[in-house]
């Protein structure tokens, strides 16, 4: 016997008409005899059609005109969670939520008076219900099967959570993609902008030099000057001329450096392992107090710290968020008042969120999306740094689940929020 249970729906539906086929041809009166008495075919033919409704494994229901289930197949037991006696004889709209339960039998009704079909014949994604009240997403395929006196119809249902679930990932997945092509994109743009103009330097006082050597070559070479006496312009040439192009060609060569540096450091955090864990916030930012009391003495500035809930992540990593986010407040505090900078924290829907807030110099809102991008500065001369501490920030959070944000204001100060997931109680 042919596995019925591999076809396809396309070919289970041809089977099915084809194996119907007998029924439809017969005459009314042998179709009354079919009744006491059938022919070795149809024997053969009714046969074939429960061995299709026993293995398939697509769902398959068949209802009268008024929408009265007359079977059901273990495949669609199982996707409906009811036994076939529970549900044959009742209306197919059990098997669906509302407001579809309380429309069949209109759609049914004004499908057999126009003909005109939404499902019938064409197959759709809809949802059904299971006994259990749970609704899902299923493919409905509904042919129609019309027999000497009566018609029929057959639905071909499959569950398809599992692939919607799959497809909504996969959506997720792809935005995702679309976000990371374009962080790269400005990192390219950044790292071409960034590396290029320490090499303009490089190259502009290579030239200098190669310049400086041949005036020098030349004066050395001159034959014209009395011996013993010093050569201003050599002078100049050796303490003055080479010694800065030397020095800007250093200076180019460690800023570039740093920034291949800095590129190390932001892409190794992709691959390092993680490892979540039940944090203490209290004791974490505490000693991170601890190692920056020193350089919030000599600012003048004061921490507050409120108490902390816990939450889950990896205890290095974020250490240098929270590390990074309070150096920073120190760092970008208004010289003009002293600095005072509060951490706070509270659970907000299964999350921790935490607060560190300064009154510092503050951001403005034009500049507030920036401040994430690799090596980006508002001002390159304010303070030491680099423009990496929040973009790597951005990313350790990404990678376990969080996400920071920042509030500012121009002038007053800025609150960077930071949110993880809490621990389960
Ligand atoms: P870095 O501090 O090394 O420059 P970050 O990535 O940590 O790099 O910060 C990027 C930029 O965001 C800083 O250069 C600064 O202009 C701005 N910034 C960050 N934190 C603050 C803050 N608390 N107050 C004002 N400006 C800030």
């Amino acid at each position: 016997m042919k596995d019925y249970s591999k076809m396809t729906r396309a070919e289970l539906l041809a089977r099915v008409r084809e194996l119907e086929e007998p029924r439809r041809t017969t005459s009314p009166e042998s179709a009354g005899s079919k009744a006491t008495k059938r022919t070795p075919e149809q024997s053969d033919s009714a046969e074939r059609l429960r061995a299709i409704l026993e293995t398939a494994v697509e769902g398959i229901i068949t209802i009268d005109e008024r929408g009265i289930v007359e079977s059901l197949n273990p495949a669609a037991e199982q996707i409906f969670g009811y036994r076939a006696i529970e549900v044959i004889g009742k209306n197919v709209s059990l098997l669906m939520p509302s407001p579809y339960r309380e429309t069949h039998d209109e759609y049914i009704g004004n499908y057999l008076r126009t003909g005109q079909a939404k499902i019938i014949g064409i197959g759709r994604e809809v949802v059904g219900q299971r006994k259990d009240g749970g609704v899902f997403p299923m493919d409905l395929a509904v042919s129609e099967v019309k027999l000497t006196d009566r018609r029929l119809f057959t639905g071909f249902v499959r569950d398809i959570t599992e692939r919607k679930k799959v497809d909504a990932r996969l959506a997720e997945l792809a935005q995702t993609l679309v976000e990371k092509n374009k962080e790269l994109e400005t990192i390219v743009y950044v790292a071409s902008h960034d590396l290029r103009s320490p090499l303009v330097n490089i190259q502009g006082f290579s030239q200098e030099l190669t310049r400086a050597c041949s005036r020098l070559k030349s004066r050395l070479e001159d034959g014209s000057r009395p011996p013993g006496r010093p050569d201003p312009e050599l002078k100049e040439l050796l303490t003055e001329d080479i010694p800065e192009a030397l020095e800007f060609i250093q200076a180019g060569v460690a800023k570039i450096d740093a920034l291949l540096a800095g590129f190390l450091r932001y892409s190794r955090l992709g691959r390092a392992a993680l490892k979540l864990e039940r944090l203490d916030m209290n004791g974490m930012v505490a000693s991170i107090a601890k190692s920056m009391e020193y350089q919030m003495q000599q600012a003048g500035a004061q921490l507050r710290i409120e108490p902390l809930p816990n939450c889950v992540g990896d205890a290095t990593q974020v250490n240098q968020v929270f590390s990074n986010l309070l150096d920073n407040a120190l760092k970008y505090r208004e010289p003009k008042r002293p600095g005072i900078i509060e951490v706070s924290g509270q659970i907000e829907s299964g999350r921790a969120v935490y607060k560190v807030s300064d009154n510092g110099i503050g951001i403005a809102a034009e500049h507030q999306g920036k401040i994430f991008e690799i090596f980006h500065r508002l001002n390159p001369g304010a303070g030491e740094g680099e423009g990496l501490g929040l973009t790597i920030a951005q990313r350790i959070l990404e990678r376990q689940d969080g996400r920071i944000w920042v509030e500012s204001q121009m002038g007053k100060g800025s609150t960077f929020w930071v949110s993880l997931p809490a621990t389960k109680r």
